[in-house]
């Protein structure tokens, strides 16, 4: 037996083809699936009672189970999903008036082991399956009945680790046919993988892409993200240059703002230096300290500091802007995400 949900649509077709059944099957099943988000077969209406037996012969459908849900005062709510494998992935629901957006992961944690990030402390425990990223989406539309108008890669993982799984889930939530999302309003964000960058230049949506740069030079990028060792802010900036040369397209730098470690005015007259000649846009992070961590490495950064940082970036030609953290109350805020291992009766924070 095989869980639906994880067919692509060629095997789906290919299904239909080994059963004799008309082609136009592929299409009404996946629309059933990634539409409809159907919990039975028996929901199937346009299906004969035979088909939906035989389905029922080789297939179940099981979406991930929603292990635990947190609400903030200001209306995020971070799911803790289980997967089948028993692993679990953490994913937000941010609404913001009429935005609504999903932060999803890609991976079971990240190897990216970035200082300031929850999860990069984690470490990896696998990469996701398109379906069980596209999924994340499935199972809060099916809690909530609302529909989200934006998605963003920015929960656990680094998404272009698992580039090829990111693009498959990222075709069904643009697909007409499965959540009809507009690939502008789709954001991949990226600690700076580089070899991921070639397949997401050919990809051919317009999706948006956003940067961890968090850092002016190499040497404090160094030290709060080990990936820099690998592959230097200069190497970095010319694939962002050469994405924004093939797509057309401007691009996102993030940078984390970390009390002591990058906020200085230098700093911030490097990352003007570092970012002028490129077509983007400059969003400040605050650092999230989560609520319950006593042994943070870093200090939570001052109100007043931040609106320093952005004026001095303001005199650069880019625009400059601050993210709101949402859902600060419940550690879903960004780089808060864990992974946990489900005990029968305790969850765990691993
Ligand atoms: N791995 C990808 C996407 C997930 S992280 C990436 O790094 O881009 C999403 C964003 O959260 C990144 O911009 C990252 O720099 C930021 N982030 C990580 N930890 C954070 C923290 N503790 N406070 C604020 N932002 C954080
Ligand atoms: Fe991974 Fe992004 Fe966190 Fe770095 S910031 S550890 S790349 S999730």
């Amino acid at each position: 037996m095989k869980n639906i949900r994880s067919l692509e649509k060629d095997e789906i077709k290919s299904y239909f083809e080994s059963i004799e059944e008309k082609s136009f099957r592929s299409k009404q099943l996946y629309k059933w699936l990634w539409q409809k988000l159907v919990g039975t077969f028996d929901e199937l209406s346009d299906f004969s009672k035979r088909l939906r037996e035989e389905l029922k012969v080789t297939f179940y459908i099981k979406y991930p189970d929603i292990v635990q849900k947190q609400v903030s005062k200001d209306g995020t709510i971070k799911y803790l999903l289980k997967l089948e494998d028993g692993s679990t992935v953490e994913t937000v629901w941010i609404p913001d008036g009429k935005r609504k957006t999903i932060c999803v992961s890609t991976q079971v944690g990240c190897a990216m082991g970035c200082k300031f990030c929850y999860t990069g402390r984690q470490g990896l425990k696998r990469d996701l399956k398109f379906y069980e990223i596209a999924d994340q989406v499935s199972v809060i539309k099916r809690d909530l009945g609302i529909s989200p108008t934006n998605i963003v890669m920015m929960g656990m993982g680094e998404p272009l680790q698992n580039i090829d799984n990111v693009l498959k889930a990222i075709d069904i939530l643009n697909d007409e046919i499965g959540f009809g999302i507009a690939a502008r309003k789709i954001t991949v964000s990226t600690a700076g993988w580089l070899p991921g960058f070639d397949k997401l230049i050919d990809y051919p949506k317009q999706i948006k892409l956003a940067v961890s740069l968090n850092a002016p030079n190499n040497e404090i990028r160094d030290e709060i993200m080990p990936v820099n060792k690998r592959y230097k802010i200069e190497d970095l900036l010319s694939a962002v240059r050469h994405y924004i040369d093939v797509k057309k397209k401007r691009v996102t730098f993030e940078y984390v703002l970390i009390k002591g470690v990058n906020d200085s005015k230098e700093d911030a007259d490097k990352l003007i230096a570092l970012t002028n000649d490129i077509e983007c846009k400059i969003n400040l992070i605050p650092l999230n300290v989560a609520v319950d961590d006593k042994d943070s490495p870093f200090d939570s950064i001052e109100d007043g500091r931040v609106k320093q940082f952005e004026k001095w970036m303001m005199r650069g030609k880019r625009t400059v802007t601050v993210r709101k953290s949402k859902g600060r109350d419940i550690n879903a805020a960004c780089g808060e995400l864990k992974r946990y291992e489900i005990d029968t009766k305790n969850i765990i924070i691993k």
